[in-house]
């Protein structure tokens, strides 16, 4: 048996989007974004109305492979293919679920295709949940909602039980999402960003900060430790690598504070095993010991040897056990090349 100073719980990338996998190497945009909104225009929405199913099966593959590869068994993803909506969820699940990866999937409802696709969304994320699949109701953002479609989500989520998964104050355009959200949150909303929220606001939910991504848009520092509700880690779709998200905000929050310690951070890297309490019992023997947060801020390169997911060794030897990781790396490149030249 391993020591348990070089084994952790299964780590949980609270906030992904699966579909960007195969993002990386897309032709570029007609003109260069010049801020987060033209960033979500020239990149992000036209390649989203790119997907088909064939193509969300295997950047789901790739990114569940690349996060198993991290060490992190549990993924929170959220989901839009305005062009491939009905079945998309359940195209994800399984993908995850071939790999070996716990995933709580969302499809990110949204009135920016009019309310035929606001509709659809919605029906997405019921028709999966109502078939027993592990979720939460999922909006783009309240900017891209009409208050309508606001509250049919949120209606939604407490009929079926489960909280909703929502964008929220990323950039300038969304920075009225407290008022527009008012009355609507409950604890169990997961609230992806609030860089631009404000201090007091009175949302519930968990707070989910994604320091690469908020970087990479150069959308400003959320500085995540001025709420008072819980944080979580996540991704936010650029990869799956949870440790090096953990050393990036430990870095980010030291440079706005100099008396910040690797254990805030490595507290909300842990936080993320509220959303998905069964990774808890998920065991990652790593390359490194000990596992811990002075060690890992300044160590690079540290990976997983072995992981058992739900009792059965999903990795060993630093590969996965159920795919084939060469195989699954030719197909999503073979299926980037199809989506880049339909952009
Ligand atoms: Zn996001």
């Amino acid at each position: 048996m391993p020591t348990p100073s070089n084994t952790t719980a299964g780590l949980v990338c609270a906030h992904h989007h699966l579909y960007s996998s195969l993002a990386r190497g897309m032709p570029a945009p007609p003109m260069t974004p010049t801020n987060f909104q033209e960033i979500l225009e020239q990149i992000w929405w036209r390649l989203d109305a790119a997907l088909d199913l064939e193509t969300i099966r295997w950047s789901a593959m790739l990114g569940a492979l690349e996060a198993l590869e991290a060490g992190t068994t549990a993924i929170v993803d959220h989901h839009e293919s305005p062009n491939a909506i009905e079945g998309s969820l359940s195209v994800i699940a399984d993908a995850c679920a071939e790999v070996g990866v716990r995933v709580v999937c969302a499809y990110g409802v949204t009135d920016r295709h009019g309310p035929d696709g606001a509709r659809r969304g919605l029906e997405e994320n019921e028709r999966f949940l109502r078939a027993g699949g592990r979720g939460l109701v999922g909006v783009h953002a309240a900017f891209t909602c009409e208050p309508d479609t606001l509250a049919a989500a949120a209606g939604l989520a407490v009929d079926l039980g489960v909280g909703i998964h929502i964008h929220v104050a990323e950039g300038e355009s969304d920075a009225d999402a407290a008022q527009r959200l008012a009355g609507l949150t409950r604890d169990d909303w997961l609230l992806a960003h609030c860089i631009h929220l404000a201090d007091d606001h009175t949302l519930r939910g968990t707070i989910q900060h994604n320091t690469r991504s908020n970087m990479n848009n150069g959308v400003g520092y959320a500085r995540p430790f001025r709420f008072s509700s819980p944080v979580v880690l996540g991704s936010d779709g650029i990869g799956g690598n949870m440790i090096e998200e953990f050393r990036l905000a430990y870095v980010k929050h030291r440079e706005a504070d100099v008396l910040a310690t690797p254990e805030t951070s490595w507290g909300w890297l842990e936080n993320g095993l509220r959303l998905v309490p069964e990774a808890e019992n998920d065991v990652v023997t790593w390359s490194y010991e000990p596992m811990d947060p002075w060690h890992l801020a300044f160590t690079p390169g540290v990976r997983p040897l072995r992981i058992e997911v739900d009792g059965e060794v999903v990795l060993d030897e630093g590969g996965p056990t159920r795919v084939d990781a060469v195989e699954v790396r030719a197909k999503a490149t073979e299926q980037a090349k199809r989506l880049h030249a339909k952009l």
